[in-house]
């Protein structure tokens, strides 16, 4: 087993979140703690700031390595009609504000360009299911209604 970059800055992480040698050669499998300690003498790591605590038994939380993170689909989120005003139009241009979501809606060049304008979701332009468009240009639409009930 070779150290790839990735697995040299997993080792990094590791090492600073304090975890022993042991501990890391495990999280990174195939790899001795022997081959750790080297690694991490070679890299000039082994003075870390916090001393190695009283090792205690504890069952490591959610892994935090990136590499290893799974994707978990989230829920389908409903893409709600743009807001109607009370005149009856679409919030344009002209009657947008930050507290409406500025998703765009249609042509820039068409007159009917207006915006979705509903409530913004905390700390993004624009609202929930929009912000999470946003996020994800390619919107998987999942087949699966319905096979949930049993
Ligand atoms: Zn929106």
């Amino acid at each position: 087993m070779s150290w790839t970059d990735e697995r040299v800055d997993q080792l990094k992480n590791l090492w600073t979140e304090g975890l022993s040698a042991s501990q890391i050669a495990r999280a990174l499998g195939g790899v001795t703690r022997n081959a750790v300690i080297g690694k991490v003498h070679r890299l000039g790591l082994a003075g870390r700031a916090t001393p190695t605590r009283t090792e205690r038994p504890r069952v490591p939380s959610a892994p935090r390595m990136p590499a290893l993170r799974t994707h978990i689909p989230e829920p389908p989120v409903v893409e709600e009609d743009p807001v109607t005003l009370e005149d009856g139009t679409h919030v344009s241009v002209l009657a947008i504000n930050d507290r409406m979501c500025r998703w765009p809606i249609g042509d820039p060049s068409e007159n009917e360009f207006h915006f979705c304008g509903h409530k913004p979701k905390a700390g993004s332009p624009y609202c929930e299911a929009h912000a999470r468009k946003a996020y994800q240009p390619q919107t998987h639409h999942r087949r699966d209604k319905g096979r949930m009930a049993s």
